[in-house]
């Protein structure tokens, strides 16, 4: 997969690449990204990106031109359409299920913006306008990085374990169910500073794969109910997830 994307801060993109999962992708060319200095497209003696603002108000708005000229460059090298994505706290808001999608282009651009946000214009341009989340970022390198990672885990060849992707939280709808690794039993002092003795539920260690399965299914399904309940109506259970999610449900009824 080729990734463009197009940045006033060309090092806050390149650094945090060069590490884990997406460094060893990008080295072995797994994944190709190419980080593009907006400033290089600028056409006057101080490479001025921003403006302010048509009809006044605060901050300063990035100019267009520079940015058309960035992506008539990466037409000229990769072909057209291209896929662009803005970064944007006024776009949809960006799901694993994007992240699936858009693993699946061979292509794509990311747009990251600075101060006031881009020109209107620049609109003309975007195929996807993409938010992280709802709270308001000083740039767009943040968001493009958080995009990246998740899509190219889905890109084949770059986490080691493909099924761990499909087995992941939100992947079926459901949250994770609780990981342990060794030691069995450890001692810890807990928040209240009293010493006590923690251990992994002994049913992992048991060897009995069904039941390990089937405990699984339980805590995943236990722990989307109790946090993340507005999940549950899109997910795509079986019918023994469905048995176990009305055994949770008349249990915490009960409860009330
Ligand atoms: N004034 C703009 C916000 C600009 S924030 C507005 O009210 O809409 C500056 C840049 O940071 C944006 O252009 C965008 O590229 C990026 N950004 C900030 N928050 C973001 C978010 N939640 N998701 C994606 N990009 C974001």
């Amino acid at each position: 997969m080729t990734v463009d994307i197009v940045t006033i801060f060309p090092a806050m993109i390149e650094q945090p690449l060069a590490a884990g999962i997406l460094g060893r992708a990008i080295e072995r060319g797994t994944l190709d990204v190419k980080v593009h200095d907006l400033r290089d497209f600028t056409t006057d003696r101080h490479r001025v990106v921003d403006d302010v603002p048509y009809g006044g108000g605060p901050g300063m708005v990035l100019k267009p031109d520079p940015i058309f000229r960035a992506l008539d460059a990466i037409a000229a090298e990769r072909g057209t359409p291209l896929t662009v994505i803005m970064m944007s706290p006024q776009g949809r808001r960006f799901t694993q299920t994007d992240a699936e999608r858009l693993s699946g282009l061979a292509h794509i651009v990311m747009l990251c913006g600075r101060y006031e946000g881009f020109d209107e214009r620049v609109r003309e341009r975007v195929t996807e306008e993409l938010s992280i989340g709802d709270y308001v970022l000083t740039g767009g390198e943040l968001p493009a990085l958080v995009v990246l990672d998740a899509v190219a885990r889905f890109v084949p060849g770059v986490v080691g374990d493909q099924q761990s992707v499909a087995q992941d939280t939100f992947s079926r709808g459901l949250l994770n169910h609780p990981q342990y690794t060794r030691p069995v039993e450890i001692e810890v002092r807990g928040v209240h500073g009293v010493l006590e003795v923690l251990r992994v539920p002994e049913v992992l260690t048991s060897g009995n794969h069904a039941e390990i399965r089937r405990w699984r299914k339980r805590e995943a399904l236990s722990r989307t109910l109790a946090r993340r309940p507005d999940l549950l109506d899109a997910a795509s259970l079986d019918e023994e997830e469905v048995q176990l999610l009305r055994e949770l449900k008349g249990a915490s009824h009960e409860r009330d």
